[in-house]
């Protein structure tokens, strides 16, 4: 199927103007196909010709204008469309597919009591699996639609129900103008519950099965959501534009939810069934928010083409976790972005594939989808973050505000963007006396510079404390160091402040502005000239701005001493941060972290620090090191998780996350044995239907659980989660016949669902086994081309990551990847996906050379 250009998109863009969308679904037929019938009016340049895509299973009809088209002339997912008149009617009617991929109309059958649900996934291009559209970004049109379905069904879409004429029939009002890649809708016996908030009907759906799950956690869901209504309604001047709210938590969703005017989707395992630790009620906060941003940043105005695809994602990830943290009880958010959505940026922003914040050009729509990285999320949110430091917040609402006012209900650019920002806040003064003095000042020129060195350079600049100290101990020199790497040599405005954390538990913070323009990039800072070089120096505390850290020597060997004390989580965060990132680079060994683990994680209080250090350690430790030391490393992780969980409240988050960490580190099978068991059981800790299978993993993993225990535990959970987690603990087994199995399904099987074929995925290569999946590192690199076509995008993109060797950091997995990346007939997914992955096998083999060399 070929991909919309966006020369293509251009060129239709300026032949025609889509009036409206007439639509209407049959789901009352079997659960192969089912009936989609879409009559478009628009307008267009007389004489003209263009095509309308779809892709159906059975092309029925086309009807143009009044005369029959030959449904043969559909040339892939294209149909043309020749000798326009200036005003067009075009009725299309199909057979359509249903999907097992979250993509298009995706059916899903409930394991736990057999009932069917459906929803409708239109992005990026899949709303032509539900009916023929225009399929691009700005031929927004009003939609209008009515659904025949099972009568006993619920269906919700992103209009309001206008009218139920019979049962089994459900015909919605015409949206306001939409993107078609937002069309949803959700049929099946779906569990709701609704609310009212400030004019606004809310409403939640989740599966049946999952109907007391969610209750218990409605106040919650809800209190969420109005307290991000009433915050963006006092940020913004435009009020909530799409009428009701309804959020749909639906079943093997591949993103964490879709922002879908009126009908948000989110993925369902945001329905809890067992205990969470608050980092993710926390998410699924930050999430609704999120979703909520896109409502303005995405849906009423939209990009004009993909590549302004950060106009969206940044935006909305910015003021997702920024509202989060203003208006819910989650005001934490800005720490867990510092520790787990930066270093995913930061991890994005390094690799092969690095790109612009707002890349100049995507040539497609294929294309667009692997921009969907940490760098259009989590690097343009920061990027934002330090605008508004940069500009000053009043200028900054000014200028969306002026956005939204200026290209409501239509699309813009990053130029329009801009504009809104220069004009917007062109009256307000800079935010601090270094911009007024000529660092910077919020002018349109200068905001253009900003934003080509911020927005159109790809890669990340560090930032390195330099100290010098004299014999009585004072310091004779600190300046921030700004680098960027050799491939892109661009050094930025960097608004940020330097903490210094004296030994007597004492703390301040220097505001400073790096000029990238003056002193080669060193930036001195003479407040601290004279003073006792005790504690440390902590650049860019208070995360303001998007760089890597490193501490001066001096600073780096203290932070195991001061780190525990220190009161502010953000500081924790990034030196934890900090550490780990060294340990990446090789510049500090991996047992670094690993001291500072046993030496720091007893004492942390902030549950999404502890989880995430345990998480980002891991990758290190069981790629980095080798068999033995590997061990010993996991012992003393162990040991420091043990310690965590005997200081942590009964029945609390830190206890949760500190037990999953021990069951992860572990390799006591006696106490995973005994947990299982009820036998020696922390106080207040509930071993749930989660923990279950997180203990039998770890059981599995070791050898000490197999076939039997899983059938077991499958048994007791009929749940799709269950199904899912099965899969993964048979991807693990340490058995050769076992891994036969899972490889068979992770490259040929079309069968199962998205989801169980990545749980599959998610089990097979463990670090335990190295000896056992040796052959598989070769059977990658000969299979993933053919399994890379047999899927849709976004689950082949997933599988491609997942099965991917990522604990053979050696060169001769390299080599294979080398030598797969010579073919010319890979899918671009593949292709980027591999590339990504082939080089943190590199980093891992440098950083470990870097590391034996210092240390012999
Ligand atoms: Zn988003």
């Amino acid at each position: 199927m070929p991909s919309l250009t966006r020369v293509e998109a251009t060129a239709r863009r300026a032949l025609i103007t889509v009036e409206s969308y007439q639509v209407d679904l049959d789901l009352t037929g079997g659960g192969e196909r089912f009936h989609s019938t879409a009559t478009i009016r628009f307008r267009a340049t007389p004489g003209a010709g263009t095509f309308v895509e779809v892709k159906p299973a059975r092309l029925l009809g086309v009807r143009l204008n009044g005369r029959d088209l030959d449904p043969d002339s559909l040339d892939d997912n294209r149909l043309p469309l020749t000798g326009l008149a200036g005003e067009n009617t075009l009725t299309v009617t199909a057979e359509m597919a249903y999907s097992n991929t979250g993509e298009g109309m995706h059916r899903f059958v409930d394991p736990a009591d057999g009932e069917t649900y459906l929803y409708a996934m239109s992005f990026l291009d899949d709303v032509q699996r539900l009916f023929a559209a225009f399929d691009q970004p700005d031929l927004k049109a009003p939609v209008t639609l009515s659904v025949s379905a099972p009568p006993e069904w619920t269906v919700a879409a992103n209009g309001q129900l206008a009218a139920n004429p019979r049962p089994g029939r459900w015909e919605f009002a015409p949206t306001a103008p939409l993107a078609t890649y937002f069309v949803s809708l959700i049929a099946g016996p779906w569990h709701v519950r609704r609310a009212e908030h400030d004019g606004i009907p809310l409403g939640v759906y989740c599966r049946r099965s999952l109907a007391a799950h969610l209750d218990a956690d409605l106040d919650e869901i809800f209190t969420v959501t109005r307290q991000c209504l009433d915050r963006f309604h006092e940020l913004f001047a435009e009020r909530y534009p799409f009428g009701k709210y309804d959020q749909a938590f639906v079943p093997e969703f591949n993103a964490g939810a879709m922002e879908n005017p009126g009908l948000v989707t989110l993925r369902d395992d945001y329905v809890f069934r067992s205990a969470v630790t608050d980092t993710q009620r926390e998410l699924r906060a930050t999430t609704i928010a999120h979703e909520m941003a896109h409502m303005w940043f995405g849906d009423l105005v939209t990009m004009r083409w993909w590549d302004d695809l950060w106009l969206n994602e940044s935006f909305a990830e910015y003021l997702g976790t920024r509202v989060t943290a203003e208006a819910t009880r989650f005001d934490q958010a800005w720490t867990t972005f510092a520790i787990r959505r930066k270093a995913w940026g930061y991890t994005a922003d390094q690799r092969p594939s690095t790109h612009p914040v707002a890349p100049e050009e995507v040539a497609d729509a294929a294309q667009a989808l692997l921009n969907f990285d940490g760098i259009s999320y989590a690097k343009g949110a920061s990027v934002l973050r330090q605008l508004v430091a940069w500009l000053g917040d009043e200028a900054f609402l000014a200028g969306l505000n002026a956005h939204f006012a200026a290209h409501r209900f239509g699309n813009a650019t990053l130029a329009d963007l801009l504009a809104s920002l220069s004009t917007g806040g062109a009256r307000s003064e800079p935010a601090s006396p270094a911009a007024a003095n000529g660092a910077g000042t919020a002018t349109g020129r200068d905001l253009t510079d900003w934003a080509e060195r911020w927005l159109r350079r790809p890669q990340v600049n560090t930032l390195r404390m330099e100290t010098a100290v004299d014999a009585d101990g004072r310091w004779v020199d600190a300046a921030v160091v700004q680098t960027a790497p050799d491939a892109h040599p661009v050094l930025r405005p960097h608004r940020i402040g330097v903490g210094r954390y004296a030994t007597d538990g004492t703390a301040r913070r220097v505001d400073v502005d790096l000029d990238p323009d003056a002193g080669k990039g060193r930036t001195e800072l003479t407040e601290l000239i004279g003073e006792p070089a005790t504690g440390l120096l902590l650049p860019n505390d208070g995360d303001l701005t998007f760089a890597k850290i490193r501490l001066d020597p001096a600073s780096a060997d203290a932070v195991p001493m001061l780190l525990p004390g220190l009161d502010d989580p953000l500081a924790r965060a990034l030196l934890w941060g900090e550490a780990m990132d060294a340990a990446t680079d090789g510049e500090r060994p991996v047992t670094g972290v690993v001291s500072l683990i046993a030496a720091a994680l007893p004492a942390e209080t902030e549950v999404i620090i502890a989880e995430e250090v345990l998480t980002l350690s891991r990758r290190l430790i069981d790629r980095y090191l080798d068999p033995l030391a590997r061990d010993a490393a996991l012992l003393r992780v162990a040991g420091a998780c043990a310690a965590l969980l005997a200081g942590a409240p009964a029945g609390g988050s830190l206890q949760l996350a500190a037990a999953r960490g021990l069951i992860a580190a572990t390799t006591d099978t006696a106490l995973l044995r005994g947990w299982l068991a009820g036998d020696g059981v922390p106080e207040g800790l509930a071993v749930d239907t989660d923990l279950r299978w997180a203990l039998l993993l770890r059981l599995v993993v070791l050898g000490a659980a197999g076939e039997p225990e899983i059938a077991a535990e499958a048994a007791a959970d009929r749940s799709a989660t269950g199904a899912e987690r099965a899969a993964c603990c048979r991807a693990a087994l340490p058995d050769a016949a076992a891994k036969r199995a899972a490889w068979e399904i992770v490259t040929s099987s079309t069968e199962l669902s998205n989801r169980l074929v990545e749980a599959t995925a998610e089990g097979f290569w463990q670090p335990e086994q190295a000896e056992l999946t040796a052959p598989y590192v070769e059977r990658y690199f000969a299979d993933m081309p053919a399994a890379a076509r047999l899927r849709t995008a976004w689950t082949a993109d997933e599988v491609t990551i997942l099965a991917f060797p990522r604990y053979a950091a050696a060169q001769p997995t390299r080599d294979l990847a080398a030598a797969l990346l010579a073919r010319d007939d890979l899918t671009p997914g593949l292709r980027r996906w591999v590339t990504d992955l082939d080089d943190d096998l590199r980093r891992a083999l440098v950083a470990r050379t870097a590391v034996a060399a210092a240390s012999a």
